[in-house]
């Protein structure tokens, strides 16, 4: 019983030191610029690398960041 709940604790707690080790990896990428916000060319809305077109408008990604 005090083992399980403990057991879950220690994932809880995993699961939040992961989370936020993601977090804090992203936001460093981002200020040391290895992720750049991309903006769309049509709506000006920020868009995503992962995505090959717009997810507002649909439109084409630009590609001179390739
Ligand atoms: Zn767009």
């Amino acid at each position: 019983m005090l083992s399980s709940v403990l057991l879950r604790d220690a994932l809880e707690l995993l699961f939040v030191i992961a989370v936020g080790g993601m977090v804090v990896s992203a936001i460093r990428k981002l200020r040391r610029g290895e992720i750049k916000v991309i903006r769309c060319e049509e709506c000006g809305r920020p868009t995503s690398n992962a995505y090959p077109i717009c997810k507002h408008c649909g439109a084409p990604r630009p590609t001179d960041s390739v």
